[in-house]
């Protein structure tokens, strides 16, 4: 049994998210498995939640233990991390200075003031915008945003992209996979298929982690979304490794149980191509489920590639977890400007 309950949460969601069943969209690709949805979008009244909450929950404790008075942070200019890190900040009146740096060759002319960009300002943190490119490891940009802030004389908290290599990052979504399991319970059914969006890696390799603990961990499919899937799979490998020794899951996480599909990022992180938008109106006109260009328009265009080539067997259950990020599809106005 593993023990996720000697780490601190500190509530920052609902609690738990609902899982919804969408017949329309199981129907439109051919009706032969039943698709669910897990709802971490709608996760909490905080500035439109989405997955990094679930995350933070398990870091707050720690930022409060430090006595820290400045969260720093790290993303893309329509960063939802940033967003959450910046809500999370305000929520424990604590300042926040989030470094956005040019992840995304896309150009709208309103890119840097919308979407999520627009709310971390809003809730008063500073963000700096870098013209440094992708890259999900460390960042030099991160590391001067700490010094300035002890420079001014101030204590910063550290928190990396995605929260993800944070030694906490994983245990927020070990927690969801024991979640699953309740709620499996009450539906009467198990999901044959998870279907999770992957990038900086502690969403999926937490859920690795927690469905190991039902041996069911090959039932998570990782959609990367990185386009950089060789760095995305080494640091979900590290996070597997040691959330599985925080939690004490009592063996390791087998190669085989880590399963994350290459063939939707293109054609580049945060550019969606015609299928991801085509996936993207399909879920808003079958079930109004708004998804993004950067993530969950990826998953999702996976999702229906996936089923409509027979890879999962007939009369299967498939959990679509939806993470958030429906606010950076502001930034991405011109495409959607016809619907
Ligand atoms: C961050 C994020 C992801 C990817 O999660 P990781 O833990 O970084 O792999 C997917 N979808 C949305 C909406 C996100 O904000």
């Amino acid at each position: 049994m593993m023990k996720l309950d000697q780490f601190q949460r500190y509530p920052l969601t609902f609690g738990q998210t609902p899982i919804e069943y969408l017949p329309r969209l199981s129907a439109e690709l051919g009706g032969k498995v039943q698709i669910y949805a897990k709802r971490e979008d709608c996760n909490s009244g905080m500035a439109s939640g989405g997955n990094k909450l679930r995350k933070l929950e398990y870091i707050v404790p720690d930022i409060l233990e430090s006595g820290a008075d400045t969260l720093v942070s790290i993303g893309g200019v329509q960063s939802n991390h940033t967003r959450m890190v910046a809500a999370t900040a305000a929520k424990l009146g604590l300042k926040c200075v989030v470094v956005q740096e040019k992840w995304v060759p896309h150009y709208d002319a309103v890119y840097d003031r919308v979407g999520n960009i627009l709310m971390t300002r809003l809730m008063g943190a500073e963000s700096r915008i870098v013209e440094d490119g992708f890259d999900i490891g460390i960042r030099q940009s991160w590391e001067n945003a700490i010094q300035s802030v002890k420079d001014a004389g101030g204590k910063p908290y550290a928190i990396p992209a995605g929260a993800s290599v944070h030694k906490y990052g994983g245990l927020g979504y070990v927690a969801f996979a024991e979640e699953v399991k309740e709620q499996e319970k009450q539906l009467g059914f198990e999901f044959d298929y998870i279907i999770v969006c992957v990038v900086t890696g502690s969403t999926q390799a937490g859920m690795i982690v927690g469905f190991a603990a039902q041996e069911r961990a090959h039932q998570v499919i990782g959609i990367d979304a990185s386009a950089t899937p060789q760095q995305t799979r080494e640091q979900v490998r590290k996070i597997v490794d040691n959330t599985a020794d925080l939690v004490e899951l009592g063996r390791k996480v087998r190669d085989d149980e880590i399963i994350i599909l290459e063939d939707y990022a293109y054609p580049a992180y945060g550019v969606p191509s015609e299928e991801t938008n085509a996936a993207i109106r399909l879920a808003a006109r079958t079930e109004a489920m708004m998804t993004d260009p950067v993530y969950e328009g990826k998953s999702m265009q996976a999702l229906i590639d996936l089923t409509q080539k027979g890879f999962f067997k007939e009369g299967s259950k498939v959990l679509y977890v939806h993470l958030g990020g429906a606010p950076a599809l502001n930034g991405y106005s011109y495409y959607y400007r016809n619907g």
